[in-house]
């Protein structure tokens, strides 16, 4: 394991580590190791630990949940800063920031709902094109709406047209400039890592059924957090181009990334909230120990 291996960079200030689940449903191995990868590199490296609840997802985060992250922790024997940050308390933090890269010409109202998306995209596939994809496999947002013209964005809106706010990110990345990257340390591809934004399209900054999204609150909380490091699951690997991204528009700074192994089942898929087997208080109550859920996720105590 390369715990150890990353740089903070202000010798005067204590490494600034974090874990941010999202409390829509019960922690498992997964969320084991990365809170446990986190509180260890933090305690190794003379620095702070801090727990995020990241609930701007109203539709799924509920507060028993939220209960439970607190509970599991607890039992992992780990030990955080309060008061805990959750982002749900902090919308108009968020809102500020949209407000601004919308002041710089870079959202766009997007008002295509899900099912118009795949019909769009079904259309086109059908007709013989090769539509773009992210890294996460997703179709890329099409053009359409970043086209439309202020008084038609304008009318619709004052209309109550349900929409999210996007990214315009050809011109992010023109206005973003060369040499975008992160040092990575992680288990997957390490060292200077080129962050290609553009392979995600027009992201969503905001949605249209919850406020904010990941990918802006991430890098504001971690900003304001003075988060140093940020030690998360390989799933995230590709998204930390976004986040570079939107950290250099919206001059926040740059923390070290540790992107970790993945847990995954049996049949070699990542580990999901709905699988009660390796829920953590599932094992709890099987009567498993702490040390056998750091035991179980690879970590070596003695
Ligand atoms: N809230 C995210 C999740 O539960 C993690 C975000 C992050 O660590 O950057 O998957």
């Amino acid at each position: 394991m390369a715990e150890g291996s990353m740089h903070a960079g202000n010798p005067q200030r204590p490494p600034v580590f974090r874990f941010a689940p999202s409390p829509n449903g019960p922690l498992h191995l997964g969320h084991a190791l990365s809170a446990i990868l986190n509180h260890d590199m933090a305690k190794a490296a003379g620095g702070r630990f801090l727990l995020r609840i990241e609930d701007i997802d109203v539709t799924r985060c509920t507060p028993a949940f939220e209960q439970a992250v607190y509970d599991d922790l607890a039992w992992l024997g780990l030990h955080w800063e309060t008061p805990v940050r959750r982002q749900s308390d902090h919308i108009a933090h968020y809102r500020s920031a949209l407000d601004r890269l919308i002041g710089m010409g870079l959202a766009y109202p997007a008002f295509m709902t899900r099912g118009e998306v795949k019909a769009a995209v079904a259309a086109a596939e059908a007709n013989g094109a090769v539509w773009p994809r992210d890294p996460d496999g997703a179709p890329l947002y099409p053009p359409a709406d970043r086209k439309l013209d202020e008084p038609t964005r304008a009318s619709r809106i004052a209309a109550g047209n349900r929409h999210a706010w996007r990214l315009d990110m050809a011109k992010a990345v023109s206005i973003a400039g060369d040499g975008l990257n992160w040092q990575e340390s992680g288990d997957g591809e390490t060292g200077t890592i080129v962050a290609d934004a553009g392979a995600w399209g027009d992201v969503v900054l905001w949605r249209s059924d919850a406020p904010s999204s990941y990918h802006l609150s991430v890098v504001l909380d971690d900003a304001l957090q003075g988060v140093t490091h940020v030690v998360r699951g390989l799933d995230l690997f590709h998204a930390t181009a976004v986040h570079r991204l939107l950290q250099r528009l919206l001059d926040l700074p740059e923390p070290l990334y540790h992107h970790h192994r993945l847990i995954l089942d049996g049949d070699g898929r990542k580990l999901s909230k709905s699988e009660g087997s390796t829920g953590i208080a599932e094992l709890r109550g099987k009567g498993f120990t702490p040390s056998d859920v750091r035991r179980l996720v690879g970590i070596v105590t003695d």
